[in-house]
């Protein structure tokens, strides 16, 4: 052999002993086969066998694998984002004519989505009240495909009683399709409640570390799975193995960093309402919050993850108080070890119900810092707050 041929042939390397901890990061496109008839037969291999890199890897069937694990389901498929694995969850399930139920406090990426892709499609997104059951029920009865929920919705953290509606769907024959982002699987299990379909954004707490994107879907039902898992295919979407293997990574640490972030936040809700500032804080583990009841029943945990209204003097003062933060970082997204605090307005992501609430609020994602400094960070953003009501 010449030396440009042996730059491209692998040697031999022996894996006699070879027994890590670890799984291995397995990269390909090309997946070899023995000989022609084998390559010829390739599709035979099943959803589950190696046919080409997009299809998956042994790291991808890992990670698959583990979710649908946690989640007591049937499969698990992989995205490239969150938002990708709602979006595509939906468009699998969903034809031209029919009707899609979203909660009001989903994802704010989920309504332009529904409101540009699904009704150029031909398909009638329909925005319901998170939290009034007989209101979905009657929407419901116009037919629905699929009701699509967030528990605790995004921003405003309304818990939704799911098997209330799994009961709705089941009498007009619709899937219910739920985003487990906030809890994940540690602290919430929808299909063991009775929904279809659970999406991640495992760009969130999974990952963990705010370097990554990936979504996931996991299904209760075989058919439904291996039905999205070709969709998937055909539409050509894909993910790295070796992002997989960082999502594995983070889910070793994931209940420690959970049961940390959920515990600081607490803390820090508790302290800030305590703020004259501060009109009220959305958290469902709080015995005050209006889910709180529901997040009793139905949840393991919480989420280092909440948000603040201010009073009506201070909330214009918001943004620019902000700046006062020193350790909090401003940032979109959350579940990494930084904490992080993102202003919105939600008035423009409410359509089923008007928002009455402060014309923007602040969400809290608590990392792993020490409570203290945290609340020293935020001791800085309520002084800035006070002074600017103050020189009003
Ligand atoms: C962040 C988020 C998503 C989207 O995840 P990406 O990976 O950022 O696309 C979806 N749902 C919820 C509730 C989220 O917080």
């Amino acid at each position: 052999m010449r030396p440009e041929t042996r730059c491209v042939t692998p040697v031999d390397v022996s894996s006699e002993g070879y027994d890590s901890l670890t799984v291995p990061i397995n990269r390909a496109s090309t997946i070899r086969y023995a000989d022609a008839a084998s390559f010829a037969a390739r599709m035979e291999r099943g959803a589950d066998g190696y046919v080409y890199g997009l299809y998956g890897t042994p790291t991808h069937r890992h990670l698959e694998g583990k979710l649908t694990e946690l989640h007591g389901g049937a499969r698990s498929l992989l995205t490239p984002s969150g938002q990708a694995a709602i979006t595509m969850a939906m468009l699998a399930v969903l034809r031209s004519g029919d009707r899609v139920l979203i909660t009001d406090s989903c994802y704010g990426p989920v309504r332009d989505f529904a409101l540009h892709e699904l009704t150029a499609l031909g398909i009638e997104p329909v925005f319901y009240d998170p939290t009034d059951m007989a209101g979905l029920a009657e929407l419901a009865a116009g037919g629905a495909r699929l009701i699509w929920v967030e528990s605790p919705g995004s921003l405003t953290m309304e818990l939704q009683d799911l098997p209330a509606v799994v009961a709705v769907a089941r009498r007009v024959g619709a899937l219910v399709g739920c985003d487990n982002t906030w809890a994940s699987a540690l602290n919430f299990r929808p299909l063991e409640l009775g929904a279809d379909i659970v999406v991640e954004a495992l760009s969130k707490h999974l990952g963990g570390h705010s370097d990554l994107l990936m979504g996931s879907i996991t299904l209760r039902d075989t058919e439904l799975g291996l039905r999205m898992k070709a969709a998937l295919g055909r539409l050509g979407i894909g993910v790295s193995p070796d992002d997989c293997a960082l999502v594995m990574r983070g889910i070793d640490t994931l209940a420690v960093r959970m049961r940390r972030s959920a515990e600081s936040a607490l803390e820090i809700a508790d302290w800030l309402s305590r703020s004259p500032l501060v009109a009220g804080v959305r958290h469902p583990a709080r015995e005050e919050d209006p889910g709180h009841a529901l997040w009793a029943r139905d949840f393991d945990g919480a989420a280092g993850v909440f948000t603040v209204d201010f009073t009506e003097p201070a909330t214009p003062h918001v943004l620019e108080a902000l700046d006062a933060l020193s350790l909090i970082a401003i940032g979109a997204s959350w579940g990494g070890t930084r904490s992080l605090a993102a202003p919105a307005a939600v008035a423009e992501q409410r359509s089923a119900r008007p928002w009455t609430g402060p014309e923007v609020v602040l969400r809290l994602s608590i990392g792993m810092e020490h409570v203290e400094d945290l609340k020293a960070d935020l001791s800085r953003f309520l002084g800035a707050l006070e002074r600017a009501v103050a020189a009003e």
